[in-house]
Parts: structure tokens; C-alpha cells; sequence
């Protein structure tokens, strides 16, 4: 056996212990007991557990991505990224019409909770009020990301 086969297995066997360890890959499974508000094959949305807002929904893709950090300047990356904003978006206009505003971005590493990726959706007002706190965008790169500005940063050059 050659070596680099040895840490090729080695390599999918610890990603796949990973993952099965993770709960919003159970999740994205439909292996638990959360509601699922919208199921594709790329994504999944459900319901913040710990809901900051009048409506505080998350939508996570289906493959295991750790964080914003691992996203490219890629079309299958703006794409799925879009996608997630987009099923977002069409949750919060169905659920929360009146809402004052809409919102959508994610926590930028080390400021993330769940270590696979996930889209923060929020239909305002943020209840408490001080659960906005949660949500500040301290920098470019610190804190977190609207959306639009994470966008921005991997949109592909050859789609301007
Ligand atoms: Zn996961
Ligand atoms: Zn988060």
C-alpha cells in the first residue's frame, strides 16, 4: 500500500467521523427531530434554536463546509451561497410579511458557534433588542458578514 493512499483513507475516514459528529450535518440528514422548513439537495433551512428575532431562521448547505474562510472566488461557491439567500429570503416573506427588516449573513471565525457553515436570517425587530449585539459587523473580516458583502468578496471575476 502506498503511503499516499494510507492518508488518503485515513483522511476520508476522519472527515466522515467529522461529520457524523456534527449536528447540523444530522441535521442537513433529516436524522433529528428539526423541523425542516425547506429541504433541497443543496440546502436545508430550519429554525434557530435559540431564536434572536421576530422570525430566526438558518439555512446550512448539505455538504459539510466549516466556515466562510473555506469559500472561494468560485461559481459553484457564489452560486450555493446565492441559493442559501435566496431560499432565505422566500421563508421570511412567507413567515414574517410585516417584518421591519430583513437580514442575512454569518459569523465570521473564531465568532461562530456551529462549525459548519450556516446563513442567519432574520426578520426584525431583534427580541431582545440587546440580541443585536450577537450580530455586529466589527470589520470587513471580523465579526460578521451581511450576505451581500460576502458575495461581493467570491463572486466570480469572469460574471462581472
Ligand atoms: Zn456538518
Ligand atoms: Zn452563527
Amino acid at each position: 500500500m502506498s503511503d499516499a493512499f494510507g492518508k488518503s483513507v485515513m483522511t476520508m475516514a476522519m472527515a466522515g467521523a467529522l461529520s457524523s459528529s456534527c449536528i447540523f450535518c444530522q441535521i442537513a440528514r433529516a436524522s433529528t427531530t428539526t423541523t425542516l422548513l425547506h429541504q433541497d439537495d443543496k440546502v436545508v433551512a430550519f429554525e434557530d434554536i435559540n431564536p434572536s428575532a421576530l422570525r430566526h431562521y438558518l439555512v446550512i448547505p448539505v455538504e459539510h463546509i466549516p466556515t466562510v474562510k473555506q469559500l472561494r472566488r468560485r461559481p459553484e461557491d457564489f452560486a450555493l451561497v446565492s441559493h442559501m439567500v435566496d431560499v432565505g429570503r422566500a421563508l421570511l416573506r412567507r413567515d414574517a410579511p410585516n417584518a421591519e427588516q430583513y437580514r442575512f449573513g454569518f459569523h465570521q471565525p473564531p465568532f461562530n458557534s456551529v462549525d459548519h457553515l450556516h446563513l442567519h436570517c432574520f426578520a426584525l425587530p431583534y427580541i431582545p433588542k440587546w440580541k443585536a449585539m450577537k450580530y455586529l459587523s466589527l470589520g470587513p473580516f471580523v465579526g460578521f458578514v451581511e450576505a451581500d458583502k460576502l458575495l461581493e468578496r467570491i463572486k466570480p471575476s469572469s460574471s462581472l
